[in-house]
């Protein structure tokens, strides 16, 4: 009888052992579980602070492009927004009036995402602009309101349609500005309205060039349109890799307008 009442009590002790030692097994692979879940967290939370400690400084340095795309809300504009995002990039969006108020929501878009939004009037056609100072006014005063309206956001900004010469005469300007508006000319103009596929960002980029090296800060014309939509983010992938930070017209900038010199003519009323 004592033989088999120490086999048991041996088989006892085994079986306990083996529970022990699978108990422990468990506990140690959970915990290296644990640590692979958490050691990559603490190592990424320390990689974005550095990262966002070398973006924020490399921003600093970096030398300001304006981008400006005309005539919108469209189609396109939320792929533009998408890219700008995708590229941390900031633009100013000079906006009609009928647009705006069929695409609310676009308008909030891109007043949400920290991009600037500023007016081009309603009708862009010169024939009507360009007729009378108080027509210029009365366009950019109701485009003003309708922005204001959508978003809250009062905005001064403007540029008038195909920019302000030869038809914005001093008269004018003097009416707009004693207005509070600021007249958005530009100094590189992508003429993406008549270059094909992505033509427009080789024309940009040598412009681009061109006044960086004569230090003189790009304000880059573009249009809200599918074709400009597609091919942005080329023109972004160069600045992004040159150095350059797109950034959106702040209020408080000292505006860039073409000079009249003796080119500004009063439009001839007869179309
Ligand atoms: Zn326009």
């Amino acid at each position: 009888m004592k033989k088999p009442i120490l086999f048991i009590f041996l088989a006892c002790l085994v079986i306990l052992y083996a529970c022990q030692s699978d108990f422990d097994g468990d506990q140690r692979e959970s915990r290296t579980n644990n640590s692979a879940i958490t050691t990559p967290n603490k190592k990424s939370e320390t990689d974005n602070q550095t990262s966002l400690k070398s973006n924020h400084s490399q921003e600093n340095t970096k030398r300001t492009v304006y981008l400006t795309f005309d005539d919108g809300p469209t189609a396109a504009t939320s792929e533009i927004l998408a890219a700008l995002h995708q590229f941390h990039a900031t633009a100013t969006f000079f906006m009609l009036e009928p647009s705006m108020k069929e695409s609310p929501e676009v308008v909030e878009q891109i007043v949400e995402e920290g991009h600037a939004v500023g007016l081009h009037g309603v009708t862009h056609d010169i024939y009507h602009f360009y007729q009378s100072e108080q027509a210029a006014l009365e366009e950019m005063t109701t485009a003003q309101k309708t922005l204001q309206q959508i978003t809250g956001v009062q905005s001064n900004l403007i540029r008038t349609p195909y920019g302000s010469v030869p038809y914005l005469t001093e008269s004018f300007r003097k009416v707009l500005d004693s207005n509070g508006f600021k007249v958005w000319d530009w100094n590189v103009d992508s003429s993406d309205w008549s270059l094909s596929d992505e033509e427009y960002v080789d024309s940009v980029i040598g412009q681009i060039e061109k006044l960086d090296k004569a230090g003189v800060t790009p304000i880059i014309l573009m249009h809200d349109k599918q074709n400009t939509a597609d091919h942005l983010s080329i023109l972004l992938t160069y600045l992004s890799e040159h150095g350059f930070q797109a950034r959106k017209i702040e209020e408080d900038i000292q505006p860039y307008n073409f000079n009249c010199y003796q080119r500004c003519h009063r439009l001839s009323t007869q179309k």
